[in-house]
This record gives structure tokens, sequence and C-alpha cells, in this order.
């Protein structure tokens, strides 16, 4: 009512789920309610938002009030590009995991894929977070005779944990290793890496928390960037229909050794047996 404005920031479902046709076509002002929200710099949805459109509450009144002067007119920014809403990716064509193994990257540059397949394990071998800047993302490095983070575009930082989790993904014909960071990590761990670092501040890397391993044996559509030089990277993740609860699949797919890849990444499990009881 003072006039103020905040950006906030929706992901994931949350986002999908606004009915934008809905609001676009309703007299305005439309009232928005959103509930659960993060309250950081930029505010964002968790995992519990709720998004009512003009709920009828006692408030609506004096917003309406107040917000339908001339001046008023809804002001649409541009969309940087297009989203596909879950709908949409439920009838667009799906790659199979032995098709997406085949594809060449060159042809694929500029374009998403997407792909039906379950979780079948996470690799710890080259860690799962990093710490990056927070302006853009990137790893920092640390600087020489210094404890300084710095960033090659933005100089000193404080760093802030990213995920870079490898996962290997199945469907009954084949597998592939998919990177999963940034927002589709958060939506699918349903925690920033940040949150949860806080939460174990000593877990060492080649330990992955509880919140990635439950997701083992979810299927999911996976929108996947392939790419040259680093392989798959998920830019999205949609619900499928049949989804399996975690609690079906093996207890520890990711230790059993029919299933390891590489002899070296099998090394690797063998000498940290201890961590099985976590998962
Ligand atoms: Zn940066």
């Amino acid at each position: 009512m003072r006039r103020e404005e905040i950006k906030v920031t929706l992901w994931g479902d949350s986002a999908r789920k606004v009915d934008i046709e809905t609001i676009e076509n309703l007299p305005p002002p439309v009232l928005m309610v959103m509930t659960s929200l993060k309250v950081k710099k930029k505010p964002s949805n968790t995992n519990h938002t709720c998004i009512f459109i003009n709920p009828e509450i006692p408030q609506a009144e004096p917003y309406k009030i107040e917000f339908s002067k001339a001046t008023d007119n809804i002001k649409k920014l541009p969309t940087p590009y297009k989203q596909l809403t879950a709908a949409e990716v439920k009838k667009v064509d799906k790659t199979t995991v032995r098709k997406l193994n085949k594809l060449n990257p060159k042809e694929y540059k500029n374009q998403l894929v997407y792909c039906k397949a379950f979780i079948s394990r996470f690799s710890t071998h080259d860690g799962w977070w990093y710490e990056g800047c927070p302006q853009c993302y990137k790893q920092l490095t640390v600087k020489k005779n210094s404890d300084l983070q710095v960033c090659l575009d933005h100089s000193v930082q404080i760093p802030l944990p990213c995920y870079r989790v490898h996962a290997t993904i199945e469907d009954p014909n084949s597998e592939a290793t998919i990177k999963l960071r940034g927002k589709p990590a958060e939506q699918l761990f349903g925690i920033t890496c940040r949150d949860l670092i806080d939460r174990y501040p000593y877990a060492p890397q080649e330990t992955l928390p509880q919140e990635i391993l439950q997701t083992k044996g979810q299927i999911h559509i996976f929108q996947i960037q392939i790419n040259e030089a680093n392989g798959f990277i998920v830019k999205g993740i949609f619900p499928s229909t049949k989804n399996q609860p975690s609690a079906s699949t093996p207890a520890h797919p990711m230790y059993d050794k029919k299933r390891s890849v590489d002899k070296g990444r099998r090394q690797l499990f063998a000498t940290t047996p201890d961590k099985k009881a976590r998962t």
C-alpha cells in the first residue's frame, strides 16, 4: 500500500503453476498473494509456496481502490526466452537415454532435448558442490599468496556454495551421466546448496546428504543441454506422471559393484564403506 516495489523470483513448479492467462484476462488490478517465500535480498519461493489470485479477503478492497488509478496498467516485462509449461513438456518429443548418448553435441548446441528417466545413482568423485561467485556462479579461485577467493569477472568475493552434482539417469535400455547445477538442482533437492551446507557444515565432499540421496529412484523429465566440453547439463526438471517413491529402489545402488561404470570410481566408493549407513 506504500507503493513500494519488490521483485520476487518464482522457480520450479511454483513458477510453472502461475496461470498467466487468467491474470491477463482478469480486469485490473489483480491481487496476488504468495505464501512461504524465502526472504533474502531477492525473495524467492520455497517448495511450500502457495499462490492465490484475487483471494476473497477483507484486505483486497483497499488494494483495489488504491491500484485502480489510470496509471496502474499492468506492465509486462519481456521474457528472456520461452519456457515450456509442464503440460507442454508432456507433449514434447522425448529422446531415450540411448539416443541421448548418441546425439552429436555440435548439432544440438542451440537446442534443448527432453529425456524421461530415473535417477539411479550419484557420483562423488568430483565432490557435489563448489565455492562459486555470488554474482555469476562461476567457480572462485584462490588468489596467490592469500586466502582471498576471486572471480575472474567480479574480483574478490565471499564464496557461495553451489551445487555441482553428477547423477546417472537410466531408462530400461541405457544410462547416462548428467550434471545438476543451480536452480534445477535446488528444485530437485528442495533446498539451496547454501542452506544444505549450513545444515551439515562438516559434511565432506564425498558424502552426499540425505536430501540428495532421497531423490534416487525418482522419475523425471529432464530438460538437457548437450555441451561438447561438459556433457549433459540439466536446465530444467519436469514432473513425470508415473513417479515412484524412492523407497522402492534398491537401498544402495550407488555402491552396487555391477552398476559401477568404471573401475576408478568403484575404487573410490569401495574405500568409503562407512558412508553406506547414511544412505
Ligand atoms: Zn563472478
